[in-house]
């Protein structure tokens, strides 16, 4: 520790070198604390061993707060300003009080001398401290041993002191702007925390579609943005608000009370509902809100959510605090129900939505039922069928009533169908009797203008007496068309009021065309039924015909061609050339006659004669077929792959291989071995076997016509046959289920498809 030199000048040089460094020092030095620090730390190395203490004066200027250092510090306790002697004296008269030694003190102060006991305190120096003429403490400096204050000294300790309270306010200061600085950011703080809360919530506002779930959201919010406040939302159930979300600040019993709900009259709650308009109560009735527990709140805001006009939730906001709303409290709370609003209405049209949906799916159903039935229904000729269907699915959809269709009948309307009672016995005897034409506008309007008649409110009278129609409240009538013409009128009764939506009237010009359609398909059908059953009917006398003819053409041809045989053999010499060549294309002629005859009879037993389809095996078939051609053409190559048993009649099974194979054969390419393959495929239930030749094949063109009776492609002359191997080939695949087809390149081959049913 340097010791002041002895020398006075030399020692108050020391001493303002020292108040020198200090001034420096205290510049940079910040806090309370440290300030003190340094100038109890300086005075102890500018006086030598020395205790000191600062006693800080209280911005009432009551009582002082100690920091000190060094021993004897008790000798220098705070407390009230009145008992601090010395120190007191000093802050009162603003004058520094210096004492060489313990007497001099005590002399002065008498009643330090208890606290004085034992304290080493010798010397003291009491210095006030001021700043701007106020009074901020005293500076308090100890001298262990009598010590009288050199003049250097006393103006060190002055300079020291005057320092120290600049420093000591500089430090305040500075700890005050920190305070503001660090309680300004904890405020920013907090509102971009609502901020926050606030932008996630109108997000939310877009996509949540929960009410209650956004509700919670909501309560976040307003406390963010709203210190110290409760809040809740409420729904009006049974005439009861009750609470479904609320702040987790609010207490059990508040919350047992809000959730058991609030009458639907209490005043608050009555006013926020019927004007719809928010509520910002200043000061809170809660008795008379019959919300005992909520007493504690000072301020409360209802705010109204209305859905289609009426108030079905409200959200609520109370404070502790504040017995007032501020405008800003207001819009903040505002804006965070006005969130809630637009949800709850979104969830209300989604609603109203789902629910016409739900409707329209219910008739959407109907009609397609209603479609479904008219084409199970088309072989059904009766056209008073389709419409009694039609009337079903109408009254089906609508409220109770009946449903009458009417056609005109000269100069009467005549009722040809009916679904449901009229309700009323005249009414029916009326309706039987037949409406006049030309006196009954539900039924002369449409049949004339061929629009639909909606009547919301039916014009009772208009087509009846009206006491028999009193019950009647609504009526639709529509004219029903076929091929364009209005054919009749479909009228659908309501008992109940009932206004004819968008949805009703399409549903119902739906379900009119739909009958029109079905008349038409159904007239059609008829039509397509008896053309069938005509043209079936001359099939079978034809084909009775033709076996008819040809089985009975035989014995004459036979005749004719045995007994050319004969003039023949017997007189064929005696003939000339010419009648040799006649005679030749007589026998030619009649075998080419037989041939056709034999042809023609195999094409109506194929009808004729039918047997029962039974699993063949289709190898042993081919091999029997094979055999038999192969006698006549040994040079040709008739082969298989492996075939398939299928349900058939065995013997028009080998008819068909027997004549395509043999088509294959003939219709041979010049300068090739005739080659015919047979193979077979899966193809689903069935089996569709190829019959495949390398011969002359067939132009596209003629895919279709080959399979037609007597249709060749070749005079008889290029290729032997009739033209009727194909259309016998066609029947029997027919007749099996199965279908047959040719693919063909001209110069490289032909190949047969035919299909068969497999065995299951
Ligand atoms: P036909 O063989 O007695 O003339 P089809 O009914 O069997 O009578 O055949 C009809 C026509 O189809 C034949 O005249 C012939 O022109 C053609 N055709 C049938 N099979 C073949 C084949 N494998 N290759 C080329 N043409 C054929």
């Amino acid at each position: 520790m340097p010791v002041p030199p002895a020398h006075d000048t030399a020692a108050s040089v020391f001493l303002s070198d020292h108040l020198q460094a200090v001034t420096e020092a205290l510049a940079t030095t910040q806090g309370q604390s440290a300030v003190l620090e340094l100038v109890l730390t300086s005075a102890g190395q500018a006086l030598g061993t020395v205790a000191g203490a600062v006693l800080l004066l209280d911005a009432a200027s009551q009582s002082l707060t100690p920091f000190s250092a060094g021993p004897d510090a008790s000798l220098w306790q705070g407390g009230p300003l009145e008992e601090s002697g010395p120190v007191r004296d000093a802050l009162a008269r603003r004058e520094s009080l210096f004492f060489a030694d313990q007497g001099a003190l005590l002399r002065s102060y008498p009643e330090l001398e208890v606290r004085a006991a034992g304290a080493g305190a010798v010397a003291t120096a009491v210095l006030p401290m001021t700043l701007d003429d106020q009074l901020s403490g005293a500076l308090v400096v100890n001298v262990p041993a009598p010590h009288p204050f050199t003049e250097a000294e006393i103006r060190f300790l002055r300079i020291l002191a005057a320092q120290c309270a600049v420093a000591l306010d500089r430090a305040q200061l500075h700890q005050t702007l920190e305070d503001r600085v660090a309680a300004r950011t904890a405020e920013l703080e907090g509102e971009r925390a609502a901020l926050d809360a606030f932008v996630a919530y109108k997000e939310s506002v877009g996509s949540e579609s929960d009410v209650r779930i956004l509700a919670r959201q909501a309560v976040r919010v307003v406390q963010a943005g709203l210190q110290h406040v409760s809040a809740a939302y409420y729904e009006l159930e049974d005439g009861w608000w009750k609470a479904r979300v609320w702040s987790e600040d609010v207490a059990p019993e508040v919350a047992a009370e809000i959730q058991a709900g609030v009458p639907e009259d209490a005043p608050d709650f009555r006013d926020a509902a019927r004007s719809q308009a928010a509520v910002f109560a200043d000061g809170w009735n809660a008795e008379a809100n019959e919300l005992p527990s909520t007493d504690a709140y000072g301020a409360v805001a209802l705010l109204p959510l209305t859905v289609n006009g009426e108030t079905r939730s409200l959200f609520a906001v109370g404070t502790r605090d504040a017995r007032a709303w501020n405008e800003r409290e207001k819009a903040l709370v505002r804006a965070v129900v006005r969130g809630l609003g637009i949800t709850l209405e979104r969830t209300e049209i989604t609603r109203q939505l789902q629910a016409r949906n739900a409707e329209l799916d219910a008739r959407t159903q109907a009609l397609e039922a209603f479609a479904q039935l008219t084409q199970d229904l088309a072989t059904q000729s009766d056209p008073y069928e389709f419409v009694r269907r039609a009337q079903e699915v109408t009254l089906s959809l609508l409220s109770p009533g009946y449903s009458l269709y009417y056609e005109r009948d000269g100069n009467q309307w005549r009722n040809r169908v009916q679904v449901g009672d009229v309700g009323h016995a005249d009414l029916q005897a009326f309706i039987d009797a037949g409406p006049p034409v030309g006196e009954t506008p539900s039924i002369d309007v449409p049949w004339t203008t061929r629009e639909p008649l909606y009547q919301d409110d039916y014009a009772r009278g208009s087509d009846t007496p009206p006491e028999m129609v009193q019950h009647v409240q609504t009526v639709a009538s529509l004219p029903v068309f076929r091929h364009g013409t209005v054919v009749g009128v479909l009228i659908a009764v309501l008992f109940d009021g009932r206004c004819w939506t968008p949805t009703d009237r399409v549903t119902l010009d739906t379900v009119v065309r739909s009958l029109g359609l079905a008349l038409e398909r159904a007239e059609q059908a008829g039509e397509l039924r008896q053309r069938t059953e005509q043209l079936e009917r001359s099939n079978a006398e034809l084909e009775q015909f033709a076996y008819i003819a040809s089985h009975d053409l035989q014995a004459p041809i036979r005749a004719v061609t045995s007994f050319a045989g004969i003039i023949n053999r017997r007189y064929g010499a005696q003939l000339d050339e010419r009648g040799q060549l006649y005679l030749r294309q007589i026998i030619d002629s009649g075998e080419h006659m037989k041939q056709l005859l034999d042809d023609l009879l195999t094409f109506s037993r194929v009808h004729t004669e039918r047997h029962a389809f039974l699993p063949v095996d289709a190898n042993v078939v081919f091999d029997t077929v094979a055999q038999r051609l192969q006698a006549g053409a040994p040079a040709a190559q008739v082969t298989r792959a492996a075939l398939p048993t299928v349900r058939a009649d065995a013997l028009q099974l080998d008819q068909l291989l027997q004549n395509l194979i043999s088509n294959g054969l003939k219709y041979r390419r010049e300068g090739t071995v005739p080659q015919v393959r047979v193979s077979a495929q899966p193809d689903g239930p069935m089996w569709r076997f190829a019959v495949t030749d390398n011969g002359i094949g067939i132009e596209s063109q003629y895919f279709g016509r080959i399979f037609e009776i007597f249709q060749r492609l070749h005079v008889r002359e290029t290729y032997e046959g009739t033209g009727i191997g194909l259309a016998v080939c066609k029947k029997i695949v027919e007749q099996h289920g199965g279908q047959l087809w040719v693919d063909s390149t001209p110069g490289e081959g032909s190949t047969f498809y035919f299909t068969l049913p497999g065995v299951d």
